[in-house]
């Protein structure tokens, strides 16, 4: 395919792809939708299955036109139409984009594997889990130290969990381990949840729950595997230790925007990318959407509509690029 820029400049390069989409959630799904209706040849890059974040969602009740449906059952009806209209999605590592050729037209995506290019990037690669970073969490990860309800709730059965954080996912998926669990103990730092109203009223309205406000934990022990958490309360300084089989962290998301560190582009505190409200980056032709992007919510419905932003956007910039073949 042959380019000519905009900038008065000839150039004639080969493009791999008119798209790149780096990360297969949500996001990166609905941005593979958007383009390949567009009839731009495009490419969705996961690392893992495509899905994202909501693979480790049990039910998702807050997405419209569904009253409730599994994460992966949701993940799946997107990967089928995204591929539908002509999206190719593929699971390899990518390691950085940059841009380079004349005027930085040519974006390079860098796999473990190889080298794709495109005349325009979207990034939609989420975030991983925030680890506590406290002894014995990496010691014990999956002997009982656990990042994701859904693949490991059914390992405990019958057993007393406790779940760390007071955000929507901590108090969602203790919710969802009390399936499992005989009793689920929510541990938060404060004396107050910031998950929504309606995700804590369940909670607390299930049988198996409880809480331990204003604590924090400071050591999972055990040998072989979890058999407990010391918990030190932060208003009297009191330490005690709570006999857990398992203990699952849900302290937020760091994104994962280092794979943009080579293009200069524009990070918050957080390491958020920070974009315009069409989801430029401030690179031209490298646009970010969903969990990666400085934002005030992270929900499904809010990365699927950056994503269809950062989409059209990404057509109008490659339109205005002069694409001659
Ligand atoms: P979050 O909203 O950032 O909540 C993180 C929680 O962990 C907070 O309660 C925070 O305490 C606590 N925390 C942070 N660092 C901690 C530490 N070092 N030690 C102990 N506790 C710590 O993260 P999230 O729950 O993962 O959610 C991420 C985003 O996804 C949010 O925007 C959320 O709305 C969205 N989400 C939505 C749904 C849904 O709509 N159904 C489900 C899951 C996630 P403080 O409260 O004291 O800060």
């Amino acid at each position: 395919m042959a380019l000519t820029p905009s900038n008065g400049t000839t150039s004639t390069t080969s493009f791999d792809y008119d798209i790149i989409v780096v990360g297969g959630g949500p996001a990166g799904l609905c941005a593979g939708l958007y383009a390949s209706r567009a009839r731009l040849t495009t490419l969705v890059i996961d690392k893992a299955v495509p899905g994202g974040q909501i693979l480790n969602t049990h039910l998702i009740e807050d997405y419209p036109g569904f009253m409730s449906i599994e994460g992966s059952e949701l993940a799946a009806r997107m990967q089928e139409q995204a591929e539908h209209f002509g999206a190719e999605v593929i699971m390899a590592d990518v390691e950085s984009v940059r841009s380079t050729g004349e005027g930085g037209v040519v974006k390079v995506v860098q796999t473990t594997e190889r080298n794709y290019t495109a005349r325009a990037v979207i990034l939609t690669a989420g975030g991983s889990p925030v680890k506590l970073d406290v002894p014995g969490e990496d010691r014990l990860n999956a002997r009982g130290v656990s990042y994701c309800a859904v693949c490991d709730g059914p390992f405990f059965n019958d057993r007393v969990l406790a779940v760390v954080g007071g955000g929507d996912a901590a108090v969602e998926e203790a919710t969802y381990l009390t399936k499992y669990a005989s009793k689920v103990i929510l541990i938060h730092r404060r004396d107050q949840l910031r998950a929504q109203k309606i995700i804590q009223d369940r909670f607390f309205a299930n049988p198996k729950s409880a809480v331990i406000w204003d604590s924090v934990v400071e050591e999972i022990t055990g040998e072989g595997s979890v058999t407990g958490v010391r918990v030190r309360n932060v208003k009297s300084g009191e330490t005690s230790t709570i006999d857990v089989g398992g203990v699952f962290i849900f302290i937020g998301f760091q994104p994962n925007g280092d794979i943009l560190a080579d293009t200069g582009v524009n990070r918050d505190h957080g390491g958020h990318i920070v974009t315009t409200m069409n989801m430029e980056t401030g690179i031209p032709g490298i646009f970010a959407a969903g969990d990666v992007r400085a934002q005030l919510a992270r929900q499904v419905t809010t990365a699927v509509g950056d994503a269809t932003t950062a989409a059209i956007a990404a057509e109008k910039y490659i339109e205005a690029m002069h694409p001659v073949g």
